[in-house]
């Protein structure tokens, strides 16, 4: 029998009212004979509301409590969905992560599910019932609660979607799909019917929030369609799926960008072989995420090194760096906030030479000041003021004709 596995994320499952209306979704599935798994995430703005309370008591509060805290929210939504459906006359029956089966690795807060067992769902399914799975949330092996990071549920939903061999996973959400950027920010934003794993994966590593990064890989890993559609219309979503060589002629897909930036520099570091290295395995060691980096060899003796970070970890970044400020040998520690990424995204990008340069043009043209750049086959990124945010978007969004229909090609 086939199975179908959909997600509704916080908005879709906001209030009562809006658990009805993701109920209506769920009992349309199952009346067409298909097993159904539904996972969701917390309502509406809850987890925010959780994680303002922690810091309303620590700035750094424990990432073990912080799982056990933020991993509730999840908790309240399967239960009351669970209800909603059982009023309306359906079998239902709803699972923490744990209850699920959904083992992870040991990373709080940022976990990754290392394996899925199935002995627990798989016989209500049989029996026909429909199972409500908390998103986000995993246990450890020696049963520590853990969450899979911000918007972690898409994650959650592709993973059971592999380890129950469903073809395909649904995302409900409040967009009506992929678009060319996130249409809050440029109103001109287009829907896409379809995108490649690839280029969708790009798009969600550099921040586009329509769908958690790791929900891209599992689902690109085990060949699963994806389809981003709103819980709120009829209208067709997006299909994220394998390339389609048509479509590769289209050199810029999407932007993406990240706000909360920071770049920190490192002067006068001593240009030894390992001086990098040490550096980074010392924020490493403190799972403190870098991204974008560049080193400047100044002489023989000095060389130099920036690097971003989320602002959230700035302070702990800089502890770590002081700490270690004898060690690694530099002459000066400067940081600068309040910075974002823009980037680029297009697999039609790596045969494409000049389009980083029309990039720049365009920035330039604005007089938008590039911090930093970093590229890949098909991305380029760079590091500007978060305030010039919006402009660059809607800028690059007209150079690259995003507004335009599929055939356009660049
Ligand atoms: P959910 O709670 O359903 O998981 P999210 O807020 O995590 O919803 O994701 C949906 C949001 O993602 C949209 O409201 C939109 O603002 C944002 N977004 C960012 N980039 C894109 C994009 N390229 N296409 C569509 N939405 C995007
Ligand atoms: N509730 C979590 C969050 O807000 C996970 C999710 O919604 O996917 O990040
Ligand atoms: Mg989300």
């Amino acid at each position: 029998m086939a199975l179908t596995v959909m997600k509704f994320g916080g908005t879709s499952v906001a209030n009562v009212e809006r658990l009805q209306k993701a109920a209506d979704r769920i009992i349309k599935e199952k009346e067409t004979g298909n097993q159904v798994i539904v996972v969701v995430s917390a309502m509406g703005k809850t987890t925010d509301s959780l994680v303002s309370m922690a810091r309303e008591i620590s700035s750094r509060p424990s990432k073990r409590e912080m799982d056990v805290l933020l991993s509730t929210g999840e908790q309240v939504t399967i239960a009351l969905l669970s209800m909603v459906l059982m009023e309306r006359g359906y079998s239902a029956v709803s699972f923490t992560g744990w209850q699920a089966g959904i083992k992870t690795d040991a990373v709080h807060e940022s976990a990754r599910i290392s394996s899925i067992d199935t002995s627990f769902i798989r016989p209500k399914l049989k029996e026909g019932r429909i199972v409500i799975v908390a998103g986000f949330q995993g246990v450890t092996e020696d049963g520590q609660i853990t969450t899979l990071g911000r918007g972690g549920s898409d994650a959650s939903a592709v993973a059971l979607a592999g380890a129950f061999g469903a073809r395909r996973c649904e995302i409900y959400t409040d967009v009506t799909g992929v678009f060319t950027t996130d249409p809050r920010y440029v109103a001109k934003a287009r829907k896409l019917k379809e995108i490649s794993y690839d280029e969708m994966l790009e798009l969600a590593y550099l921040g586009a929030g329509v769908l958690h990064p790791r929900s891209v890989e599992y689902a690109k890993n085990s060949g699963i369609e994806l389809v981003v559609r709103s819980s709120f219309s009829e209208e067709e979503g997006t299909v994220i799926k394998e390339e389609v060589a048509m479509e590769k002629a289209r050199t810029v897909r999407g932007l993406a960008f990240e706000k909360n930036v920071t770049k920190v520099t490192l002067l006068g570091l001593p240009n030894h072989v390992n001086t990098v290295s040490r550096v980074f395995d010392a924020l490493a060691a403190k799972h403190i995420n870098v991204d974008v980096i560049v080193q400047n060899v100044l002489d023989e003796e000095r060389t130099s090194l920036s690097f971003t970070i989320d602002r959230d970890v700035w302070d702990e970044t800089l502890d770590v760096l002081r700490t270690h400020e004898k060690s690694l040998a530099f002459s000066q520690l400067v940081s600068e906030s309040e910075l974002a990424k823009i980037s680029i995204v297009g697999s039609g990008m790596a045969s494409n030479p000049g389009v980083a340069a029309r990039m720049f043009h365009a920035l330039s043209e604005k007089d938008i000041k590039v911090k930093m750049i970093s590229t890949s086959e098909i991305k380029v990124s760079t590091i500007i003021d978060e305030k010039r945010l919006t402009e660059a978007l809607e800028t690059l969004h007209d150079v690259f004709r995003l507004a335009e229909e599929e055939s356009v090609s660049l």
